[in-house]
This record gives C-alpha cells, structure tokens and sequence, in this order.
C-alpha cells in the first residue's frame, strides 16, 4: 500500500502566525494519524516579494512549534523550468493566451461596460474578472506585441479549457472532518475565475501552476489547507484534468481569525510566531490557541 502524503506549503513573503500554525500542525496530526509522510514546500515563485530571511524565519517558526517533515524540502524556485515544460504544452495546445491588459485598460474597459448598464462578474476575492478582448487576437498581432517587448501575462483560456475538460471530472472530493471518514463530492467552478494567470512573462508559472504540478510530482495523496482556498480548488482541479494529473483529496480546514474577527494576514504582528516566541509563548500555547 502506498503512503499517504500530506504537505504544508508556505510562501515565504512574510512571517507565519497562528493561522499557518494551525494549518501545519494539523497536516502533521492528520498525516500521523494516517501512519503518512509530511513533506515542506517552499513556494517562493513570487521572487520580488520573497526573501531568504522570511524562508529562515519559517524554518525557525517549525522547528520551534515541534513540526517535523520530511527531507528533502522542494523550493519552487529552483524548478522554473519544470513549470516553463509545462506551460508549453498548454501554450501549444491553444489552453492559453498573453494577456495584455494593464490594471488601468480593466478598470476603464469595465467603466465604459458599466456606463451601459452592465454589472461586471467578479471573481471569489471580489476582483473584476479579465476582459475577453485578449482572447481574441490575432496570432500575428500577440506576436507583433511580444515582439515589442509589451508586459503580458499568460491566462488559461478557461471556456476552452472547460471544453476541453470532460465536465464528469470537473469535481474534487472533499473530506468533511479531521478524522478524514467522510467525503462529499464538491463540483469545480472554475469559470467563477474567468480566465485566470497560469504563468507571467518573466516567471514561467503562477501559485496555481506550480501547486498543482508540485502536487502530483510530489505524489500528495491529501491537501490539508485553510477554507480561503477552498475556490481556488475549482481551478487546480481544471489544471490537472487538463494535464492528466491525478487529483488529491481536500481538506479546507477553519481559519483562525483575529480580534477583529477577520482572517490572519502577514501583517498581523500579534499573532506571528515569531512575536509570541519572544513574549514567552510555548508551542503547547500555540496549540491551545488555535484549538489544537
Ligand atoms: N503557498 C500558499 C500559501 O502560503 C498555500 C498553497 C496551498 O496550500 O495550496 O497560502
């Protein structure tokens, strides 16, 4: 029988607090519960925004809180050129297009839309999905701008990818509880997020890419992570239908909000490990504060 994999998969753009705490440390109790493997990904592909001191300072906040994972640790960024064969394919099979469209050319193109009465869908996180005019350009034309050297990013076409993708795979199980004995059926919506960045022009894939490919070469068999990516989930699944990947199983667990009753952000300094390390807090005080 092969062993259940569970991962914990941190960005390092900023300090962990409670919330990944509690995200790791059930990933731990589950996979321990299961006789598995937990592994640890570095998912630093955004390279402006993540530094070594936030990833040092992850190992730290593990290491501490008592998380133990298994060697070797996969950081994203030194596989850019497994998601760019990836993305390839999907350029070559017309999955995707170069999105042109600045901030501003949305906002304006979404303006004139409203100015005749039409309500603009919006995507999860409540941002405006991206306008179909790019999807429609000339072969010629996305080339003459390439060659112009103008900013784009690559989209996944998601009508064709949707059409592409038999609609009886379009869904994802999920596990209802921690002890992981009951699991529903959850459709994807992938289409709630339009047509969506698999890639950028200089980093050759995008958080969804990347955790979906990492996913199925890791061979995770369950995805143990907070409920605000429990949508994004509609689109992994796309991903790997497209790519012939097989999906794991899901879990969104609660998130640990704050004083103010909203989810943790990095900028929360109260609530970083790191913050209550130093205040005298123990890992087992963590535990008990995210109901561990
Ligand atoms: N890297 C993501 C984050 O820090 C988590 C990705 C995932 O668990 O799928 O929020």
């Amino acid at each position: 029988m092969t062993l259940l994999t569970f991962r914990f998969a941190p960005s390092p753009n900023g300090e962990l607090h409670l919330g990944h705490a509690y995200s790791a440390l059930l990933n731990q109790e589950m996979a321990a519960r299961a006789g598995g493997r937990l592994l640890l990904r570095i998912e630093d592909i955004d390279i402006a925004r993540c530094t070594p001191e936030f990833e040092a300072g992850i190992f730290r906040d593990l290491k501490w809180l008592g998380l133990g994972w298994e060697e070797l640790v996969r950081r994203q960024s030194e596989h850019f050129s497994e998601y760019k064969a990836v993305l390839d394919r999907l350029i070559a099979e017309e999955l995707v297009y170069p999105a042109f469209m600045s901030r501003g050319e949305i906002r304006a193109f979404i303006a004139e839309t409203g100015k005749r009465g039409r309500e603009w869908p919006l995507d999860p996180d409540g941002v405006p999905l991206y306008p179909p005019l790019d999807r429609a350009l000339p072969m010629k034309e996305r080339k003459r701008r390439i060659a112009e050297n103008m900013p784009f990013a690559w989209r996944l076409d998601v009508d064709a990818a949707i059409a592409r993708a038999p609609a009886d795979l379009s869904s994802w199980v999920e596990f209802t509880d921690e002890t992981m004995t009951a699991t529903r059926t959850v459709e994807a919506r992938p289409q709630a997020w339009g047509d969506v960045i698999v890639a950028r022009r200089d980093i050759p894939t995008s958080y969804h890419l990347a955790v979906v490919v990492d996913d199925a070469l890791q061979g995770v068999s369950h995805v143990v992570r907070g409920q605000d990516l429990y949508s994004a989930t509609g689109v992994q699944r796309l991903l790997q239908q497209l790519l012939g990947l097989s999906p794991p199983r899901y879990f969104h667990h609660r998130l640990i909000l704050g004083p103010d009753g909203r989810k943790l952000s990095k900028s929360f300094k109260d609530t970083g490990l790191a913050a209550l390390r130093q205040a005298g807090v123990s890992p087992q005080e963590v535990r008990q504060l995210v109901g561990l």
